[in-house]
């Protein structure tokens, strides 16, 4: 950014919030909800002070896949403001509009009000010291994703996506958003989710169902690290389901994957 740009952001700052990071996808269902998860509660294991912010407004699921639905932040008076409490689970501090509307509520909002209930969740809200603030996107670009990256000090951007030659095109467009001028946030890479599929009883045999290679070409192309190859596996969506992050299996092959794909992150 120009320096006037530069010293915008800086005033934009966040008191106590060392990182943040936006996670991306091109599409929706690609596990962009699951890898931020998996991934917050790997820093959180690492030693970190980690938050997620929920910003995927038409379909928060970080409450259930944090076990946290049905929470209420509270509010706590700080230097004379009233200020939203995160919810916290696994060591990491959350919050959501999931937690403002009903479980069969639609939220209808339009674009400037979606934003602007973001913005109260960063700049209102007690986060306290993180060293990490990982911003669930909602998919696809938008308004609610320029609005973010202008408002916001996003640190850097992490993309994730299926192998599959569709899913890959909309990443093109998405990486494109952080990199235009006027925004310039460094892409810290790609994260290619259900890479591959490995059944039980043939551990060896790796089945790409979504495609093969398609991801470390489009990263080579365009000049990103493929940060981590997460491959389907039953348990990484059920414990989603269920709200315990797969990432928390101890010793698991899960475990391994998700914190050298955190590593290569950070
Ligand atoms: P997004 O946030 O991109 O919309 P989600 O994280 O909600 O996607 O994931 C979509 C569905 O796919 C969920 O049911 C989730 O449990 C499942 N899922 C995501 N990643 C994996 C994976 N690696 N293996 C198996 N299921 C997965």
């Amino acid at each position: 950014p120009s320096e006037i740009q530069k010293s915008q952001i800086k005033g934009k700052q966040i008191p106590g919030i060392q990182n943040i990071i936006a996670i991306a996808s091109g599409k929706g269902g690609v596990g962009k909800s699951t890898v931020t998860t998996n991934i917050a509660v790997t820093l959180a294991k690492m030693g970190f002070k980690v938050g997620v912010l929920d910003a995927d407004i038409y379909g928060p699921s970080i409450p259930t896949m944090l076990d946290t639905f049905g929470s209420k932040p509270l509010s706590v008076e700080v230097g004379g403001k009233n200020l939203m409490k995160p919810i916290e689970n696994y060591g990491v501090k959350m919050l959501s509009i999931g937690y403002f509307s009903g479980a069969n509520q639609a939220v209808v909002w339009r674009g400037p009000m979606a934003s602007k209930a973001l913005n109260q969740m960063i700049r209102d809200a007690h986060w306290g010291e993180l060293d990490f603030l990982l911003i669930d996107l909602p998919p696809g670009t938008g308004d609610i994703h320029l609005s973010i990256v202008q408002e916001v000090p996003v640190t850097g951007a992490v993309i994730v996506s299926t192998p599959q030659h569709i899913a890959l095109a909309d990443v093109r467009k998405g990486i494109a958003m952080f990199t235009m001028e006027s925004i310039n946030i460094p892409v810290l890479g790609l994260i290619e989710n259900m890479a591959y599929f490995t059944p039980e009883e043939l551990p060896e045999n790796k089945y790409y169902i979504f495609g093969n290679q398609g991801a470390q070409y489009l990263a080579e192309d365009l000049g990103i690290p493929v940060l981590g190859e997460i491959p389907i596996i039953q348990s990484i969506r059920e414990s989603g389901d269920v709200g315990r992050p797969a990432a928390l299996q101890e010793g698991s092959k899960i475990e391994e994957i998700y914190t050298k794909t955190t590593q290569n992150m950070i």
